[in-house]
């Protein structure tokens, strides 16, 4: 594996995997071009060097082959904008003669963006010989798709093999994610400090066992909270409980008590007497919410307490919003929760927020730039917190 940065890519044309799924609506429009803007600086770094580009993606999920909804030419405008000097041009397909004519014909200074990897059921299926005649079309192979790490597919992991170690490489956006990542669960300054939340235990039982071998602390919020709270035989009326999860909740809370990991449940809570913008609302303790009622936030007491932990640690993880902070009555235990680990931040901690619904609430609460680092790669991110090797690091890392 060669580093990216130091690397000279004069004269070079760099194979460069990036996660261009941003959303369009139905006139086939981006909503959002984040993942767009995240590549661009490992771009320009090779345009700038003297190199030219190949760009590859998937979009959407297109089951049967090519469908114009899911083709990359709808994204070609709005490159061409992000590289304003640069001359653009577009391959009616990943593989075949004219994605080669157009890769091999392409000069220093030039990009080219490929159609729709997933066109293709090679590449889900992390298929070699799709990877191998993917590989031919560059010279070196840079992975800057952090969101896809998570899957072995062709264009993500597979395709390395083709490259000698001198020739693969982590893109600038890769090597930020997995840097701050690796620090956090690796090389974390205690007191360390993990923020659950969202929906479903379920959904993030994997995180919390590992968490439990690592972190300090581990808060935890949102509808999750409450089968905590159940299965200590609570009443927690209407809120959201998974009922086959209280016995594994009850084993997370005697494996934190082992390992001597605090496990800081939110004392109270903002009820609600229905689920919806317009809801009546009031505050009561969380393991005691009346019957009707269900907690949609945490209240101001678990966020005092959420706080003064926060303040504290020097490490800070934050996956899934403390309540439904969609909605402006239930936002604010989530905004607090936020402005704490941006108040830590500016303290010296190191906060990396990642998961769809954190990464939106910190957007919304515009404090992106006050943390350490926002992380791009939901799925991704999760499953490296579960302790899993990613096929798309593991392919670079290998040599
Ligand atoms: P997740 O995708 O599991 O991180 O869950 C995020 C979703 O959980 C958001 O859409 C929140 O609205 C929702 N959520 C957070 N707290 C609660 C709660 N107390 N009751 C119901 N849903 C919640």
């Amino acid at each position: 594996m060669s580093a990216f940065i130091h690397y000279n890519f004069s004269g070079k044309k760099a194979l460069v995997r990036v996660d261009f799924n941003v959303p369009l609506n139905d006139l086939l429009e981006i909503t959002d071009d984040t993942r767009m803007t995240a590549a661009i600086l490992t771009i320009k770094k090779i345009l700038n060097d003297g190199g030219s580009v190949i760009l590859m993606s998937h979009l959407g999920r297109p089951k049967d082959g090519p469908t114009d909804k899911c083709s990359l030419k709808h994204l070609l405008n709005h490159l061409q904008e992000l590289l304003p000097q640069t001359k653009v041009d577009f391959a009616n397909d990943c593989i075949g003669s004219e994605a080669f004519d157009k890769a091999h014909n392409l000069k220093s200074g030039e990009v080219l963006l490929l159609e729709n990897l997933r066109f293709y059921k090679e590449e889900e299926k992390g298929d070699k010989v799709f990877a191998e005649k993917l590989s031919k079309l560059g010279d070196l192979y840079v992975n800057d798709a952090f969101g896809t790490a998570h899957r072995a597919h062709a264009s993500t992991a597979v395709i390395a093999d083709f490259f000698a170690a001198e020739k693969k490489m982590f893109g600038l956006l890769m090597e930020a994610e997995v840097l701050s990542a690796e620090k956090v669960l690796h090389h974390a300054d205690k007191p360390f400090t993990a923020i659950i939340g969202g929906a479903k235990v379920s959904d993030k039982i994997l995180i919390i066992e590992n968490l439990l071998q690592r972190a300090t602390d581990i808060i935890i919020g949102g509808g999750m909270a409450y089968t905590f709270w159940k299965a200590q035989g609570k009443n927690i009326g209407n809120s959201l409980c998974e009922d086959d999860r209280l016995t594994l909740a009850n084993d997370i809370l005697q494996k934190a008590n082992a390992a001597g990991v605090k496990i800081h449940l939110p004392i109270d809570s903002t009820i609600a007497d229905k689920f919806a913008a317009d809801a009546q609302t009031t505050n009561c303790e969380s393991f005691g919410i009346p019957n009707g009622w269900m907690g949609l936030d945490i209240g101001q007491k678990a966020i005092t307490d959420f706080r003064e932990v926060i303040l504290k640690s020097k490490t800070i993880l934050w996956n899934g919003p403390m309540g439904v902070f969609e909605m402006e009555k239930f936002q604010q235990g989530t905004k607090s929760i936020a402005l704490a680990v941006a108040e830590a931040t500016a303290n010296g901690a190191f906060s990396l927020i990642g998961g769809g619904d954190s990464v939106a609430a910190i957007n919304k609460f515009h404090l992106a730039s006050k943390v350490s680092y926002v992380s791009t790669g939901g799925g991704a991110m999760l499953e490296y917190f579960e302790g899993k090797e990613l096929p798309g690091i593991a392919a670079i890392k290998k040599g």
